[in-house]
């Protein structure tokens, strides 16, 4: 017998994953409860979202809102500033060289957040639940939560999108690899003097990339750019004491005064750089989506784009009618999920590792890898398609045509 605080799905993580999540499986048709507390502060994160997860967005019918708080990005440029002795000149992707106007859309997270739990909100089918889960339980027919409140609720399928630290996720009895690099992620808002031009600039140092990517412009404040800038650990503590103008002056100094005068919009943010893997994606009528699955630096701006597709197979394998949570929803969604994953999660790890090392065959490899890209044009749209949205089976509301056109 279920108990009146039954839904069919209950997503723990009100994230961006967790959200989108919710809203996609509501729409489909299925009773959904999102339990979590949106962190909506001032940090200075921003995310770059792909063609495939504005496809999403848009067949979700979320982008038009999210539109005045976008900006594009059109051309990614890549500048070798390891001083290796295999200097490569700079390398630039244009997306019209992949038939799109743009690669994708950038945003602040506080504000993709906020726009996303304002429509889960309007969503039917879709019940909020402010709090936090302290326990899971899997029994054979349904698994159930329990909230700090003393509250709790059961279903038949758990989405854990609760972030790298993930409690379904240990709840279930699913195990992580977990690694980390010698780096810290310094990440700001800031306006500068010259225009951005829809480019996104990745510097590669021998500490990591410094990355400007474009933000829409503000009432006094036409061009803003969001920076990640990785470095050494002892480096990030000695900045984080350096006042505005000082940091400012290091960062034109890094970006060799790309986009002219610099001044920071607010608070910096410090992330620490680490690696996860789960061992498995599904268990125990648990389903792991975003970073309660996957985790590595942000290089390529990878990680909510990984997390959305993740979203996007979960509602593919659901068949209304069905338990969605059975064994074999989890394993289909397992199949889906395991090779673009891995894939990535390798590739991130090995780019920002060529980088951090500096020995000469590395140097030399990482090179001609750059020299490849910049010249054989098969190779170049390739790596851009594999950017934007992997081969392999699309999901069904990431395969319409149309989000990111101008
Ligand atoms: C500096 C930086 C730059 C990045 N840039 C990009 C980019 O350009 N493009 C990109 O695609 N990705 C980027 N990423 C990665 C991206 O930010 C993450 O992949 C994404 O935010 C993960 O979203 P999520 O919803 O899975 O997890 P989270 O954002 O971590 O959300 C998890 C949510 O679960 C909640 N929660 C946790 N435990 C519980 C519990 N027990 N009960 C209830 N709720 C709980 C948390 O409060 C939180 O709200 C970047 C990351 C960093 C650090």
């Amino acid at each position: 017998m279920i108990e009146k605080t039954s839904s069919d799905i209950i997503v723990v993580g009100a994230g961006a994953a967790g959200l989108t999540a919710a809203i996609g499986l509501a729409q489909g048709g299925w009773s959904v409860r999102l339990i979590g507390r949106p962190d909506t502060g001032v940090n200075a994160r921003t995310v770059a979202l792909f063609d495939g997860s504005l496809r999403l967005l848009e067949n979700l019918g979320l982008i038009e809102s999210l539109r005045p708080d976008f900006a594009a990005l059109a051309t990614m440029r890549i500048v070798d500033d390891t001083g290796s002795l295999f200097f490569v000149p700079p390398v630039e992707f244009h997306a019209t060289e992949i038939g799109l106007d743009v690669f994708g859309e950038n945003i602040e997270n506080r504000l993709l957040v906020t726009h996303l739990m304002a429509a889960a909100r309007q969503t039917p089918g879709l019940e909020i639940v402010e709090g936090i889960v302290t326990h899971a339980i899997h029994e054979k027919e349904k698994a159930e939560v329990l909230l700090d409140d003393g509250r709790h609720f059961a279903a038949r399928l758990l989405v854990a999108a609760d972030g790298r630290k993930s409690l379904l996720r240990k709840a279930a009895g699913i195990a992580t690899r977990d690694w980390s690099y010698p780096q810290t992620a310094l990440t700001a808002l800031l306006s500068h003097a010259r225009p951005h031009r829809e480019v996104s600039t990745e510097f590669h140092t021998r500490q990591g990339p410094f990355t400007f990517v474009p933000l829409p412009g503000k009432p006094g404040m036409p061009n803003r750019s969001s920076l990640v800038w990785m470095m050494d650990p002892q480096e990030a503590r000695r900045r984080e004491r350096l006042d505005d103008a000082q940091l400012a002056r290091e960062m034109e100094r890094q970006s060799h005064h790309l986009l002219g005068h610099l001044q920071l919009e607010g608070p910096r943010s410090f992330f620490p750089m680490s690696g996860l893997a789960a061992t498995q994606l599904a268990a125990r009528r648990t389903i792991l989506v975003g970073d309660a699955g996957h985790g590595f630096p942000p290089i390529g701006a990878q990680g909510l784009n990984l997390g959305l597709r993740d979203v996007a197979h979960l509602i593919d394998c659901l068949v209304q009618g069905d338990d969605p949570g059975a064994d074999d929803v989890l394993a289909r969604y397992t199949a889906a999920r395991q090779t673009d994953i891995r894939t990535r999660t390798f590739g991130v790890d090995l780019l920002n590792r060529t980088l951090l090392n500096g020995i000469l065959p590395v140097d030399a490899a990482r090179g001609l890898g750059l020299m490849a890209l910049a010249n054989i044009r098969p190779l170049r749209r390739f790596v851009m398609r594999e950017g934007v949205m992997p081969r392999g089976s699309v999901p069904r509301l990431m395969q319409a045509q149309g989000a990111n056109s101008r």
